[in-house]
């Protein structure tokens, strides 16, 4: 087991206490970054780091700093994305809840880089856990002289608040956040603008996964370059927080270097099948990523590597499949949970996503015609592409790739009726 970074304090008693985490070398790269760089150092530092946003779309973070304007007419903010919702994806939880420390020091220092003096925390509703323990943690920060005025003596002052959202899924996508900070219904915007120029209260903004900025305070205490070698040989890019759920004999978050092969993921680290089975299918990142069959998982868990079959790392998270798994059953879940959470302001997606788990129910009932799985396809590619915001793509993507890489399977429960 490689050296642990991000999750090397979780089971230890208290681990979510500024006590222990000072105690631990936590806000040590604060000190660092205030008193020993200039905010542009803090930019390159992360830019070396190779450091690729960890909540789905892989963008690299010092590239995205770097496209705040310096001057601007409105106050510029920081908004970290808490709002973990994808289907297979629990690891930020894993943060909040146990290092809700590594969380503020590193949105402090994404603050100070980017010269922004306002930060929010926006969090899925029901991480309760999640949300108390950064509460508890900014208070605690704000009474030790980290959050506020004049923070350590050097005239910079911070700002930051937790904002828990309301249950839907769309929030978590950046500008429909944007949307439900301002107190308005959660519903993405139009880009561009982006929110980099035009993003919370019109104010140029940030948004960065959990993670993402859990990652910076190491970052800034051992270097751009040493976070990078913590990648696999060859891949670079740091660690990463792989959730592993489904028929694996050891469910769980692990913390590996960007790059490991899936297969070590699936049998070095989450125990293999439970009861010996073979693998039938695995969703490599997010119930959103188009799935793999058995002959991919040697695959490694980087954004390149991924997209090169065809699938994205999205947020990493891993959900294998064994092979009794019905996958017709397994689709028309994955497709209802994207029709309930469609947010209706654009018809592909609004009707689609309808149409596709109407037809899915039909033939897991049986009831399936064979024109069915070419009208899937269709409705899926006549929305992947064309919706305002990505959760189009998302909900088509595990309708093209099921259908495409197990239509056996599918033929065969029509067949069956
Ligand atoms: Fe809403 Fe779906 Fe359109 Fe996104 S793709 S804006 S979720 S209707």
């Amino acid at each position: 087991m490689p050296e642990l970074v991000l999750t090397k304090n979780v089971g230890k008693k208290d681990s979510h206490t500024l006590g222990i985490y000072e105690q631990g070398g936590g806000y040590q790269a604060l000190k660092k970054a205030l008193l020993e760089m200039k905010p542009e150092d803090v930019i390159k530092e992360v830019d070396k780091s190779g450091l690729r946003g960890r909540g789905g779309a892989g963008f690299p973070a010092g590239k995205k700093w770097s496209f705040i304007p310096k001057e601007a007419p409105k106050p510029k903010y920081l908004t970290v994305n808490a709002d973990e919702g994808e289907p297979g994806t629990f690891k930020d939880r894993v943060i909040m809840e146990n290092d809700p420390h590594m969380l503020v020091e590193g949105s402090i220092i994404t603050s100070y880089a980017i010269g922004i003096y306002q930060a929010y925390i926006y969090v899925r509703g029901e991480y309760t856990r999640s949300i108390s323990r950064l509460e508890d943690a900014i208070n605690e920060a704000y009474a030790r002289g980290y959050l506020g005025k004049n923070i350590l003596d050097t005239g910079y002052y911070l700002d930051m608040a937790v904002h828990p959202g309301a249950g839907a899924y769309i929030c978590g996508e950046e500008t429909a956040l944007l949307e439900s900070l301002e107190g308005k219904k959660g519903q993405p915007r139009m880009k561009p603008p982006f929110p980099a120029i035009v993003g919370l209260f019109q104010g140029p903004t940030v948004i960065n996964n959990v993670e993402t900025i859990a990652c910076v305070p190491h970052i800034i205490k051992n270097g751009g370059e040493w976070f990078n070698n913590l990648g696999a040989p060859g891949v670079g890019g740091g660690i990463k927080l792989f959730p592993v759920s489904g028929h694996v004999k050891k469910p769980g978050v692990y913390e590996l270097p960007v790059g490991t092969p899936l297969r070590e993921i699936i049998y070095n680290y989450a125990g293999g099948v439970r009861g010996d089975k073979k693998v039938k299918a695995v969703i490599p990142g997010g119930s959103s990523a188009p799935v793999l069959k058995v002959e991919e998982i040697d695959v490694k868990m980087d954004f390149n590597s991924l997209a090169a079959i065809g699938s994205m790392m999205g947020s990493g998270a891993i959900i294998v499949m064994d092979e009794d798994t019905d996958l017709v059953k397994t689709l028309r879940i994955l497709i209802k949970f994207y029709a309930h959470e469609s947010c209706g302001k654009c018809t592909p997606c609004r009707e689609g996503t309808g149409w596709m788990a109407k037809i899915i129910t039909r033939i897991e009932k049986g009831q399936g015609e064979s024109s069915d799985l070419d009208a899937l396809l269709d409705i899926a590619n006549g929305i992947r592409g064309r919706t305002l915001c990505p959760m189009g793509d998302a909900a088509a993507m595990p309708v093209q790739s099921f259908v495409t890489k197990f239509r056996g399977e599918f033929e065969d429960y029509i067949k069956r009726g």
